[in-house]
């Protein structure tokens, strides 16, 4: 740029510098032809005053005047010439100058004489008795002045010529060197000439603009839940976020294998780079993510790729979990129907005796009542599963809820001679009123389930200033420390032979933990052993209360 600024500078300075002379040569030659012509109007003054004096006779003696002198009769005739010879003179009326003189008493021209065989100046005046004089002498040639001048001129466009180039490189360097300077962190700042001021202004609020923009993008990459990682076709990382950093070692721009030793995620990356999507699953830190890759075609077979990282743990623990539900729910439903099968299997064959046939048609009822509780409980696992949001909450007395259950399985506690003992402040609460009903209806139904007869079992609810509690406590076999979490998954029940005796499925307190979750209350197991009861305790907000 500076180079061409250099050239056309100095360019312009001699095309300036030749116009201008050019300018100069023709002025000076208009003057010099106005000159010449009053120089020789002052001349044929002369000569007409002497011609009035002395006639033509007077123009004898002037054979050797500088000039040429002409005298044309009226009729165009040449009466005297004195440098050429009259008689071969044609007639001059139709000459401009003559022509100009016999019009208005004076005329001039310059023109090319055939006589002569040059150009020259002409001026002619018309005397009274209609004579002319004209007096001619060779024309200032344009050439001969431009030669002149430009002998003076040359010297003085190689002078300027000289000084434009110094002056333009400076002035360049001028223009250049401030803009070269400029400081892009802080242009502002920077030591400019005025002119640039608006610019520096513009590139500043360009720049800070890009800062916003990105720490916007950086934000956001930063606080994604998952791992993002770009990388350019030359296998540079052009951005990572702390997340995929923490991850895979990768590092903002550095080769992407720099400290990266995951064999899975660079096999992906080298499939991604050569432009195939890849999505898979991937071991990291003893977690499963689902690398996801998309290419982009920068130019002909070179791709930049879009990394992303997402943890899966959570939805391969549910499939798994859906995985041994489904085993536990197969397994739970034949055991039942074996026994069915079995038992209708010896009736029809005849095997069943007549003192056998209440026995077996008890067998084939419980059998068949645990079938039907299993398959309630477990639709309404799967309800429970699902959105929610239908539900609506209300506002309900739980105290009143407790004695309702408390009512409805008096003929289960009846059966054991337990006896429940209540002690219900006046609470009334905001839930979803037939879930609370069967997360107390499984916990004291549990109770029953796992107390010795003629047992006690308490429930107790109170509301303080922290939160409300509803504890139901029993004095039944007790829960072993270790399988406090246990019991909450979905078919578990500590002493399975126990449990069938009891018709339980394993899937009550997985429907109270259900429940808890979705009202966000918390459920606690205390028990002091086997053998030494159970209390399980329900801790519901103070907002959930109306
Ligand atoms: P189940 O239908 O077998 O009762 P639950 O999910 O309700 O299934 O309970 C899981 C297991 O937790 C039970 O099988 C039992 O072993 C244990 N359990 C639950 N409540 C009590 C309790 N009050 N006392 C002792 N053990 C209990």
């Amino acid at each position: 740029m500076q180079k061409k600024i250099n050239k056309y500078m100095f360019l312009l300075s001699v095309l300036a510098l030749i116009l201008v002379l050019t300018v100069f040569m023709f002025v000076t030659y208009t003057h010099f032809v106005k000159a010449e012509t009053n120089n020789q109007k002052i001349k044929l003054n002369l000569l007409e005053k002497s011609y009035a004096l002395n006639g033509l006779t007077y123009f004898d003696d002037l054979n050797s005047y500088d000039d040429r002198i002409t005298i044309i009769g009226s009729d165009g005739t040449v009466l005297f010439d004195n440098e050429v010879d009259k008689t071969e003179m044609d007639n001059h009326l139709t000459r401009a100058e003559v022509q100009g003189a016999n019009q208005n008493g004076f005329g001039s021209s310059i023109r090319f004489s055939n006589t002569k065989y040059e150009y020259r100046l002409y001026s002619a005046i018309k005397l009274s008795d209609g004579i002319v004089i004209r007096i001619s002498k060779p024309s200032i040639s344009l050439i001969r002045i431009v030669l002149e001048l430009l002998k003076a001129a040359f010297v003085i466009v190689v002078i300027a010529a000289l000084l434009a180039a110094i002056y333009s490189k400076s002035l360049s360097a001028k223009i250049i060197t401030p803009i070269n300077n400029i400081n892009l962190d802080d242009p502002i700042k920077s030591n400019v000439y005025e002119e640039l001021s608006p610019l520096l202004v513009k590139i500043d609020n360009q720049i800070k603009n890009l800062e916003i923009k990105n720490s916007e993008i950086k934000y956001i990459t930063e606080n994604v839940s998952d791992g993002i990682i770009i990388i350019s076709y030359d296998k540079m990382v052009l951005r990572v976020n702390k997340k995929a950093f923490l991850l895979t070692g990768v590092k903002e721009n550095e080769y992407y294998l720099n400290h990266c030793r995951l064999i899975d995620f660079k096999r992906a990356v080298e499939k991604a780079l050569l432009g195939e999507n890849v999505a898979q699953k991937i071991k990291i830190k003893d977690s499963i993510y689902m690398l996801i890759t998309s290419s982009v075609k920068i130019e002909n077979d070179k791709y930049g790729v879009f990394i992303s990282l997402r943890n899966i743990d959570e939805e391969e623990n549910r499939e798994k979990m859906r995985r041994e539900f489904t085993a536990n729910v197969s397994h739970e439903l034949k055991t039942p129907l074996t026994s069915i099968i079995g038992i209708s299997e010896l009736s029809l064959n005849d095997m069943v005796s007549v003192a056998d046939t209440t026995k077996f048609g008890v067998r084939i009822y419980k059998e068949s009542s645990r079938l039907l509780s299993m398959i309630e409980d477990m639709l309404k696992l799967s309800r429970l599963d699902e959105n929610n949001a239908s539900l609506e909450f209300e506002a309900f007395s739980l105290n009143e809820l407790i004695v309702d259950v408390s009512k409805d399985l008096a003929e289960h506690s009846a059966k054991k001679g337990i006896e429940i003992v209540q002690n219900l402040a006046d609470v009334s609460i905001k839930g979803i009123k037939t879930l609370i009903y069967d997360l107390v209806f499984n916990i004291v139904d549990n109770a029953i389930k796992y107390s010795r007869k003629q047992g006690n079992i308490y429930i107790n609810l109170t509301k303080n200033t922290d939160l409300i509690a509803l504890s139901i406590k029993d004095e039944g076999v007790g829960i072993a420390e270790s399988e406090f979490n246990n019991i909450f998954e979905r078919f578990y029940r500590i002493d399975k032979s126990h449990s069938k005796s009891t018709g339980g499925s394993g899937l009550g307190l997985s429907i109270v933990k259900h429940i808890a979750i979705l009202h966000h209350y918390g459920v606690e197991v205390k028990s002091d052993g086997v053998d030494k009861g159970a209390e399980f305790i329900v801790k519901i907000p103070l907002e959930a209360s109306s």
